[in-house]
């Protein structure tokens, strides 16, 4: 029977969801709440990062995790995250960039077809109604068969071996409503306007930075900080913390990574473990080039240096700029995304040599041109995936349970979702865990 010692794992948003939800305490690794959901702002020139903006407001605002913009979500979340900071609502303005031939298509490339010129467009038509359809193995094959081989040679294949630092072709197929498949408007986009769709067509964003969502969640949660978990005994019962601090439980509410968890409580999961993949984040500030876009951000399938996206903060909002840039608009705030195999971390060198490489190729496409800031995050479980017919995920969640310890959120269940549902899910756990 459950007692009283039960903890949450994580103060990143899904933690700070079930914390506010149950009123159970949290354990935490990091000074501060919010985990990848955290803004900081650095000025031009320097090098260093300050958690709030300078009163002055001379330094370009950034997050940790690249552009986190709030997505869809329910409108009990949206009430929720409103009702703790006002925020504001975009629509997306986002397309497919093709370096090689200077070319912008609107996002979905699949529903803008004419951009592609009539004789891609009739062919890649043609495709998409004909190519058989079955029961994909893999991501690659579900792309395949649902935009036929020359969307796949030109934006699908190259696109996904970069965001998947190569899995695509050995992964099972994933995040469908990612690629969305509506022939009829393939159909019109091949001839004409379509309207915006998809999962991120409108998103809103707090007024002040993202920092104050997770800073007014946390301000009720009863949070401990400084506290890494090294080891969970399920045994005994009992967390190891990096500072050599052990605390007793009964059970664990965890959002901490599965595969992390699986290491950290000895468990055996009789199946390989499914993969992840790390991102580099680099955050950057710079003079404005001729040809920066106006886009939000922008899908890269032929970045030389090896990105598969580059966003661009101050398009969304110039209130990511410096407050003198702000009227004039003369400098621009940008993310990049490069994604590697989880386990292999670039070296410092590494990271030095591919920062440089992305300066000049976003200096040659003339993006960007004097640099001010650049400063790089690595996040190293980005993105979560299942081999083909794995039962890996699923075991190893059992495997948990049946020791007390609840996965809960998007790296703690190991599967796609954006902050609006990591708060949902913390708050349905906390909610089943409330303190009576
Ligand atoms: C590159 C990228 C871009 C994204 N863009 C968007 C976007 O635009 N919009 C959107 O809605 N979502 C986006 N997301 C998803 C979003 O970041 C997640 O849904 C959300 O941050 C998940 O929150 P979390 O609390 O579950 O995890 P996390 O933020 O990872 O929080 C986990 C917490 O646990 C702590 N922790 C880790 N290990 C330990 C330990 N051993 N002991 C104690 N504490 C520990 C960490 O410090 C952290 O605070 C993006 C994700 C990535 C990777």
């Amino acid at each position: 029977m459950l007692k009283n010692q039960i903890y949450i794992l994580g103060a990143g948003i899904t933690g700070l969801a079930a914390g506010l939800a149950s009123g159970l305490p949290v354990y935490e690794a990091a000074q501060t709440p919010g985990g990848i959901c955290s803004s900081y702002y650095v000025r031009p020139k320097s090098q260093e990062r300050l958690s709030i903006a300078p009163a002055d407001d001379e330094a370009y605002h950034f997050e940790l995790g690249g552009g986190h913009w709030i997505f869809g979500g329910d409108p009990v979340v949206l009430h929720f995250i409103r009702s703790l900071t006002p925020v504001k609502s975009y629509q997306r303005h986002s397309a497919v960039f093709f370096a090689g031939q200077n070319l912008y298509v609107p996002y979905p490339l699949q529903n803008h077809l004419g951009h592609l010129g009539p004789e891609i467009a009739t062919r890649a038509l043609d495709e998409m109604l004909t190519t058989p359809k079955g029961s994909p193995k893999t991501m690659a094959d579900a792309l395949r068969q649902d935009f036929g081989p020359t969307l796949t040679e030109h934006f699908f294949g190259p696109f996904h071996d970069l965001y998947t630092a190569g899995l695509w072709t050995r992964i099972a197929p994933q995040d469908g409503y990612k690629s969305p498949v509506n022939v009829s408007l393939a159909l019109q986009g091949a001839f004409g306007q379509t309207p915006p769709v998809g999962y991120n067509a409108t998103f809103v964003y707090p007024e002040v930075g993202l920092n104050t969502l997770a800073a007014r969640m946390a301000e009720k949660c009863h949070i401990n900080y400084n506290k890494q978990v090294v080891q969970i005994d399920v045994h005994r019962q009992v967390i190891h913390f990096a500072d050599g601090a052990t605390a007793p439980y009964d059970a664990l509410i965890s959002t901490l990574p599965l595969n992390k968890v699986t290491i950290m409580t000895g468990l055996e999961v009789s199946v390989p473990p499914d993969p992840y993949t790390s991102v580099l984040v680099l955050n950057i500030g710079a003079i404005r080039g001729p040809h920066c876009p106006t886009d939000h951000w922008l899908y890269n399938p032929d970045a030389q240096s090896g990105f598969h996206r580059v966003g661009f903060y101050s398009n969304v909002d110039v209130s990511f700029l410096p407050k003198s840039a702000r009227t004039s608009n003369d400098r621009v705030s940008i993310y990049v995304e490069r994604a590697y195999l989880g386990g292999e971390q670039p070296s410092e060198q590494e990271v030095k040599t591919y920062t440089q490489a992305v300066i000049e190729e976003l200096q040659t496409w003339q993006f960007i041109d004097e640099i001010e800031v650049v400063d790089p995050t690595w996040i190293d479980v980005a993105y979560t995936w299942s081999w083909p017919g794995s039962s890996w995920r699923v075991r190893a969640l059992k495997h948990l349970e049946e020791c007390n310890i609840f996965q809960v959120g998007r790296y703690g269940r190991w599967i796609f979702q954006g902050i609006a549902d990591s708060i949902k899910d913390g708050f349905v756990v906390g909610g089943a865990f409330k303190i009576s």
